[in-house]
């Protein structure tokens, strides 16, 4: 299997070979078949770090997107990540796998941002921290009515942190009913794969 296989955007796959992946690591493999079908299907994934999930989700919220005149400045996707490091992380990524889509804009919603908070959060997609994202959403400086995938990524770490989890479910609340879910997470101890079940209804379930 190769990525050209997987049916990617042609600008998707060129941003994603300055990489210079050769193929597709085994997370990527099966979960993007999953994750790009359509009608989109929640997806709940034990993903180690380093074993490309970050592709995985990117890839999948790259091909998502609308970034017409009207649309490209509207929140499409909200990637969520237990810290702030990860959240710049994933930015990047985005942003090296974007490069070649005109008009792709993203936005990042972490604490440190606060001061030079933004009015308005105008980007496709926004990576950030779950605390600044719900206030975000909360302040109407975010309009969460136009988004189409919520991914979580490291949601073990996210519950081992006090409040995140919580704080995860109650931006969830206030996005649409209809986006599609993506949860990864390291580990699925008991209270983990509990929560994936409330965060990711009905999802497609790999684990590797
Ligand atoms: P992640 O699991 O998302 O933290 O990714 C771990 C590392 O693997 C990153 O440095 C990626 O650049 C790299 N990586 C992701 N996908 C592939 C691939 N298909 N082939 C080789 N390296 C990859």
């Amino acid at each position: 299997k190769t990525f050209e296989d997987l049916g990617l955007d042609e600008r998707i796959l060129k941003g994603l070979s300055t990489m210079n992946f050769r193929k597709p690591s085994k997370v990527q493999e099966r979960a993007l078949p999953l994750l790009m079908s359509n009608p989109p299907k929640n997806l709940v994934g034990q993903s180690q770090s380093g074993t490309g999930k970050t592709a995985a989700f990117v890839l999948n919220v790259l091909s998502r997107l609308d970034l017409s005149d009207q649309m490209r400045l509207s929140p499409q996707a909200l990637i969520l990540a237990p810290t702030r490091e990860l959240a710049r992380q994933i930015v990047g990524v985005v942003q090296i796998m974007g490069q070649f889509l005109d008009g792709l804009t993203i936005g990042t919603a972490v604490p440190a941002d606060s001061n030079a908070r933004p009015s308005k959060m105008e980007a496709a997609v926004v990576v950030g921290t779950p605390g600044t994202v719900q206030d975000m959403i909360k302040k109407r400086i975010m309009n969460p009515s136009t988004l189409k995938v919520l991914v979580l990524d490291e949601a073990d770490n996210m519950l081992d942190q006090q409040g995140l989890g919580d704080q995860c479910i109650r931006a969830k609340a206030m996005i649409p009913r209809d986006v599609q879910i993506v949860l990864f997470s390291a580990t699925f101890p008991a209270h983990v794969y509990r929560y994936a079940g409330k965060f990711a209804p009905n999802a497609n379930e790999i684990t590797l």
